[in-house]
């Protein structure tokens, strides 16, 4: 399977990774929209939402959390964030590996483009 975030997570092409757990790794945005630019992937390869299951529900609500902690720890709690999963070409996905963005440190636009 040829997938570039599995290939970060497998340290086999570079990522610039700010957190790791046995679920869930986070790395930088390589094309950041924002100050601070985070995506959350879990370990297990899910294309998209779409393809999550009920059996991947703890696993969903994991990234949501691992989002929080990134949140605070990347100081973007207190001023706001925001969390998105992009999914299919109108949502403008363009990984087939799901992935949270944490986007936060400016004021974020409302409705997206
Ligand atoms: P999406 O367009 O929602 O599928 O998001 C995919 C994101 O992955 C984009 O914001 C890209 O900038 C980002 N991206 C693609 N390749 C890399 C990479 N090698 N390292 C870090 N981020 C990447």
């Amino acid at each position: 399977m040829d997938c570039i975030f599995c290939a970060i997570m497998n340290r086999e092409i570079p990522g610039d990774i700010v957190y790791e757990d046995e679920r869930v790794l986070a790395f930088r945005d390589i094309m950041k929209q924002a100050p601070q630019h985070v995506l959350i992937i879990p370990k297990k390869h899910i294309e998209s939402l779409l393809e999550a299951q009920e059996e991947d529900a703890a696993l969903l609500g994991h990234m949501l959390l691992t989002a929080k902690k990134l949140a605070k720890e990347l100081g973007i709690a207190e001023t706001g964030f925001r969390a998105v999963f992009n999914t299919g070409s109108d949502g403008g996905q363009s990984v087939m590996h799901l992935h949270l963005h944490l986007l936060g440190g400016r004021s974020l636009g409302w409705p997206p483009g």
